[in-house]
Formats: structure tokens, sequence, C-alpha cells
């Protein structure tokens, strides 16, 4: 494997991680998926926000924090970039006027990247981009399997009248068959709702609901290798909402709720899911403008990392 074919992240020791083109991880920026087997992707959207704004930001300020990032994960001793191909594809052109038709500008890009036979790992935006890269993924895969970890359970029928919000994508994800709900598992939620039985539709419909209260205090990988049967069963997408983490953690975002998760146990979600079939993933909700110190961009950073280190062929 030589470098050309595998295109590797800027060392340090070439140019000092404060300089150069803050490109996600530092990767060549290619103009499309052609030839990669994995590729960044950001979508600079936010026009599905309910609360705080920003997350058109969010893309820009992940990559500015990956800088930091080395391209080996010592922990788990993965090698992504000497096993598979990827860049950073840059962001999609969502239109600034209008969320609809931003979300067909959305699934148009990723209806691409999946022609080219590449996984995207997507650097968000708001939740509302699920929507749309769950309808590419699902004319190619059919229902797919969804590790959805977030505060919300992004299930509302409509948000102010509207279908297409960032808190209505999976139900949406439901009613058009993009997702199995059998195979669908939420982690994470929590909070003040407006009725007592919010999380309860993705039950009704066949969900796995882990609620934050049920993950305080403890280890998440016990709960990963309990999943892993019904997970193993098909292509699974990762979508991994930053407010899932404590503010503690992760500050800067629309609509963060106390009590969350904790960063090791976030890392615990991701690397227990290795091994099985992911098509993508995205990390979502990240809002630079509530996140002053960075923390946020650069957990999220390390997240869309860790998405690519159990993407198959990785080893
Ligand atoms: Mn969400
Ligand atoms: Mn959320």
């Amino acid at each position: 494997m030589s470098p050309i074919d595998h295109p590797q992240p800027l060392s340090g020791n070439q140019m000092p991680r404060s300089g150069g083109i803050a490109s996600m991880m530092r990767l060549p920026v290619y103009e499309s998926a052609a030839g990669l087997d994995a590729c960044f992707v950001g979508v600079p959207f936010d026009l599905g926000t309910s609360n705080r704004t920003g997350t058109r930001f969010g893309p820009r300020q992940i990559r500015a924090e990956s800088v930091l990032l080395r391209p080996y994960n010592v922990a788990t001793r993965k090698a992504p970039f000497e096993r598979l191909r990827v860049a950073d594809i840059g962001d999609v052109a969502i239109n600034p006027y209008n969320l609809h038709d931003s979300i067909a500008r959305i699934e148009a890009k990723y209806d691409d990247i999946l022609r080219h036979g590449a996984k995207p790992v997507t650097l968000g935006g708001d939740h509302t981009i699920a929507l749309p890269i769950l309808r590419a993924l699902a004319k190619q895969h059919g229902p797919v399997g969804l590790v959805h970890v977030d505060a919300h359970a992004d299930i509302n029928d409509t948000m102010f009248g509207e279908k297409i919000a960032h808190g209505t994508p999976f139900r949406r994800a439901v009613e058009e068959g993009l997702i199995d709900p059998a195979r669908t598992v939420q982690i994470g939620l929590r909070g003040t709702g407006y009725a007592a039985d919010e999380f309860d539709w993705g039950r009704q419909q066949g969900f796995t609901v882990i609620e934050a209260h049920e993950c305080w205090h403890h280890s998440l990988a016990p709960l990963m290798r309990e999943l892993r049967p019904k997970l193993s069963a098909g292509p699974l997408y990762v979508s991994f909402d930053i407010d899932s983490l404590d503010p503690a953690y992760a500050p800067g975002t629309g609509t963060p709720e106390i009590g969350g998760l904790t960063v090791p146990q976030a890392l615990e979600i991701i690397r227990g899911l290795d091994g099985l079939d992911i098509i993508g993933g995205d990390v979502v909700e990240v809002s630079p403008p509530y996140d002053p110190q960075g923390t946020t961009a650069l957990v999220a950073a390390n997240i869309a990392f860790e998405i690519l280190c159990i993407l198959p062929g990785v080893g």
C-alpha cells in the first residue's frame, strides 16, 4: 500500500499542527468520493434547529479541532488510513434560504457518494440531515439498522406544524421505511418532555430505547455486547448527536440536556460496534457559537474518527 493509493493525514512533523489547511484530520481534499472507500463530508446546515442555531458552522469547527488527531487509534490499534482510501470531500452546498431544497441537495450528494461505493462519515449540521442521508442509504440497502445516540428521540410528528425539522427525522425514517425499527437502538435519551410517554412511540415501533439514567455510573461495554445480536443482522448506520453527551463535555450545542453520557461511554458505544456491517455515520448538532473553548468540536472530531475506525475493512 503506497501513500498514493492511500491518502494520508499530513503529519505534524511535516507541517506543524497549527499550520496548513484545516481539512478533516489534514487529509487531502477531493472533489468527489470517486476512488475512495470512505470519505468525510460536511453538511453546514442549521435550518432545522428549534432553539439555538449555529450548526451551519459545525463542519468547519470540527475540521479545525481535528488537526490535532493523529492517524492511529492506539487503544484499539486501528489503522484506518493504511487499510482504506479516505479523503475529505468538502461540504454539501446547501441552500441557506430553503430547508426543502437543502435536503434534496443533501440526498443528491449522498446518492453520488454511494454510487462511488464510498462510505460517508458526516460532520453536521443539525439532525435534520439524517433524513436525506437515510433516504440515500435506503435506496441502496433497503431499511437499515440504526444506532442513534442522542439526548432526544427526534421522533416528533411535527414541530411548529412542520414535518421536516431536527426533532422529526426518525419518525419520517420509520414512515418512509428507511430504517428497520426492530434493528433501531436509541441511547442517551433524557430531559423534560411535552408528555411523560415522550419516548414510547419508538418503543411501540419496536425500537430498543436506553435512557440516559440507565447508563449513569457504569460502563456501556456490557450493553453493547447485549445489543450485538440484534445489530449484527444487516447494514447499520450510526447517528451521533453530540448532545447525547453531558453539557460538561459538549456545551456547544443547540438543545443541551443535563445528566448526559460521558466521553468514555461514547467511546464504548462506538467501539462496541466494531465488526458489524457499518455503512456510514454522522456526528451532528455541534454549534460553534456556543463552543468558545472548542471542546465540543474536539469531541466531535474524535467521535468521527472513531466511526471511521469501525468501518468494515479497517480490520
Ligand atoms: Mn438529535
Ligand atoms: Mn439531541
